[in-house]
């Protein structure tokens, strides 16, 4: 059994299928003893566990929520659940799948052609390969539509020019899915690690997902062959479209860091005892707070559970998404910031994970479209006008 009891303020457990229990429950396992136990090392000495990759694998994690070629062929809400139970862990290794399943094997699965299927599907999906996601450019993160990245067509080979930025898995990486600008508008193609002109180089520095490698992807004149495009790949739409995918991934992912934050405090606030020898938890001041964060997370719940069942039944739209996305982040990184305040000053140690997952969730409120973003996709949604420019 898991030492983490989870979080459930109003039976949302009486929501979920047995199947949908089971799922958790492996996922939940799988974090208990073999990430806990090695993630702050991780993560102090920034460097993602990759002996984690093949289990994972072997437990269906990657590609999760597709069909076919290996994969799993979870439920949406399943999928939701592994990302939470994954983020409880720490968010570098929700990351991790999330671009593997997500941002690569969905836009091969989506966009490939069958041999481009055959081929990199299965070995993804069991982590024998990895692959990444190359969108954002340094002078383009939230406007990725002024991309500079370029692609010509010379007779059957097309040579890429340009450098891609804040890539997740990049250097690790056996394949990028990489968007380019071409003469027919944006497209995707499939590059390989070891194809001449490609190369790679890391980010160091990162205070927040440390447990994550981070890199730009330099093309410089890199010819590539017809069948490592996409071919039903057709602008930045499809680009989003993975985005959507993963944002998706991201709403449930946080409520598990979300859940470590409130469990941490709860726990410690009931140990700690100040003033008249009474535990911080009976104190008025310290219940308003973890009211909030369980109210938070339960409504957050809530709003992932609905949009993955729109999405099993085929009716989610983006913005749907972008609210999940954006008002589980915040809700996220407030837990995290009202833990820490709780811990006093054990709250700062690296002993909780508290500190781990409020600066990795900095980051994960910048990318996959950043809060500002998100609220200006919603406000399109209920005014009909786009503020972007
Ligand atoms: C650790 C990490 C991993 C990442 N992994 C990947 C990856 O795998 N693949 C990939 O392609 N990218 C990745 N990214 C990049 C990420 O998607 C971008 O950082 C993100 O899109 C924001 O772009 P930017 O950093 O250039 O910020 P900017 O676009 O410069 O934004 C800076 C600020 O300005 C605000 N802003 C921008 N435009 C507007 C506007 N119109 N109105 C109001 N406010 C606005 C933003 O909200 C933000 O607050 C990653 C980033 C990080 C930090």
């Amino acid at each position: 059994m898991s030492r983490f009891p989870g979080v459930d303020y109003i039976e949302f457990d009486s929501l979920l299928s047995e199947q949908e229990l089971m799922v958790r429950q492996t996922a939940r396992q799988f974090v208990d003893e073999r990430v806990l136990p090695i993630i702050r090392d991780a993560y102090n000495n920034a460097v993602f566990p990759k002996q984690l990759i093949a289990e994972m694998g072997r437990l269906g994690f990657f590609g999760a929520n597709l069909e076919g070629y290996g994969c799993a062929g979870m439920s949406n809400i399943e999928y939701g659940l592994v990302m939470q139970e994954l983020e409880r862990g720490d968010s570098g290794l929700r990351s991790f799948v999330s671009v593997q399943g997500a941002l690569v094997m969905y836009p091969i699965h989506a966009f490939g052609s069958e041999a481009q299927k055959q081929r990199w599907l299965p070995k993804l999906q069991s982590g024998d390969a990895i692959g990444c996601f190359g969108l954002t450019e340094p002078g383009y993160g939230s406007n990725p539509a002024g991309m500079l990245t370029k692609a010509a067509k010379h007779n059957d080979v097309w040579v890429l020019n340009g450098e891609k930025t804040w890539i997740t898995n990049g250097s690790a990486a056996d394949i990028a899915v990489v968007w380019a600008r071409t003469p027919e508008g944006i497209r995707g193609f499939l590059v390989e690690k070891g194809t001449p002109g490609y190369s790679t180089s890391d980010i160091h520095g990162k205070l927040s997902m440390r447990a994550s490698v981070t890199s730009s992807l330099h093309f410089a004149d890199c010819a590539i062959t017809e069948e490592h495009q996409l071919p039903c790949a057709k602008g930045l739409k499809s680009a989003l479209s993975c985005l959507s995918q993963a944002r998706f991934g991201i709403g449930w992912g946080v409520l598990g860091a979300a859940m470590d934050c409130f469990e941490t405090a709860r726990t410690y606030t009931l140990a700690r005892k100040q003033f008249d020898d009474k535990p911080l938890a009976g104190h008025q001041l310290v219940q308003e707070q973890l009211a909030w964060m369980i109210t938070e997370i339960t409504k957050g719940q809530l709003l992932a559970y609905q949009v993955a069942r729109l999405k099993d039944t085929g009716k989610v739209e983006d913005p749907h998404i972008s609210m999940l996305k954006r008002n589980n982040v915040a809700m996220a990184l407030e837990c995290a910031r009202l833990s820490r305040d709780l811990l006093g000053a054990n709250g700062i140690m690296d002993e909780y994970p508290i500190m781990r997952h409020m600066c990795n969730l900095e980051t994960v409120k910048t990318y996959e479209g950043t809060d500002h973003i998100h609220a200006l996709v919603i406000g399109e949604r209920v005014t009909g006008v786009p503020a972007y420019r």
